[in-house]
């Protein structure tokens, strides 16, 4: 009896100066940059994933707006939560008179996934929002967004619209553009979202498609297709948007057959916003 109230004693000491040491991890670190405030299982991470973010907001916001934002009044908090999978994330957003008045963000997955795919996709939320201070119609602010992730989720998701066309599980557009609510079939949604934004973007670049989608959400939609693109409604857009598909999943899908052998579980899907 006596040796093993030794050895539980022992046991007790060995845990509590394990728990000592890696208490830090438990309880979580913390990076703050000008513009984020990173919540990570260690230092580095956080470091590493704020500092991502920092770069990602400066050149995805050029690359839609043509400037930088402004720093924000408060960091937007990302809470990282490491995992063995692939990235999915979700930003939230409060709005008031056209501004954003609160967002916050969390990451998941491994760590190369999220700096790949996660916080691009996430941070490219945070320019829309700046930019229409409210909402973005939910296809274009998905559909757009997967654009800043890496070309293996982009090929994927060529992928995916390939068979949501084959099967006749998409929409039509003019549906598509009034949806405020993400449907049953996510992967479908995000994917057809994904292509349209595409297409229109290698028409006429970044700006013209915010312009495009800000006119067809506050006024309509037949008349900034026609502003926009020259194309006379969305049944026309639609038309157009098919014949393109044709050819670009033709383009994709060899490389996109190659990723999907090399990855396994490349299937998995989060809802994001
Ligand atoms: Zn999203």
């Amino acid at each position: 009896m006596e040796a093993r109230r030794v050895r539980l004693a022992l046991q007790h000491r060995i845990v509590a100066i394990l728990a000592a040491a890696f208490l830090p991890c438990l309880g979580g670190a913390s990076h703050r940059t000008k513009n984020f405030v990173v919540e990570a299982s260690t230092p580095e991470i956080a470091k590493t994933i704020a500092e991502h973010a920092e770069v990602c907001r400066v050149s995805i916001a050029r690359a839609w707006l043509g400037q930088e934002l402004p720093a924000w009044p408060a960091p937007c908090p990302i809470k990282v939560n490491l995992t063995r999978g692939e990235a999915g994330g979700l930003t939230s957003f409060g709005f008031n008179r056209g501004k954003v008045t609160d967002q916050s963000m969390t990451v998941e997955g491994r760590l190369d996934r999220v700096l790949a795919s996660a916080i691009p996709h996430e941070v490219t939320h945070t320019v829309f929002a700046a930019y229409f201070g409210g909402p973005m119609p939910r296809w274009a602010d998905e559909g757009a967004s997967l654009l800043s992730e890496d070309q293996r989720e982009r090929n994927r998701h060529d992928q995916i619209v390939a068979e949501l066309l084959a099967r006749r599980g998409d929409l039509p557009l003019s549906r598509l553009f009034r949806i405020e609510e993400y449907p049953s079939d996510l992967m479908g949604f995000y994917g057809q979202g994904y292509s349209i934004s595409r297409f229109l973007i290698e028409m006429g670049g970044r700006p013209r498609f915010l312009k495009f989608v800000k006119d067809g959400l506050n006024h309509s939609w037949d008349v900034s297709t026609r502003t926009h693109y020259g194309l006379a409604d969305v049944r026309e857009l639609d038309r157009a948007w098919r014949s393109w598909h044709k050819v670009a999943a033709n383009d994709a899908s060899r490389d996109t057959l190659v990723i999907r052998a090399q990855s396994g579980g490349a299937d998995e899907e989060k809802v994001r916003r």
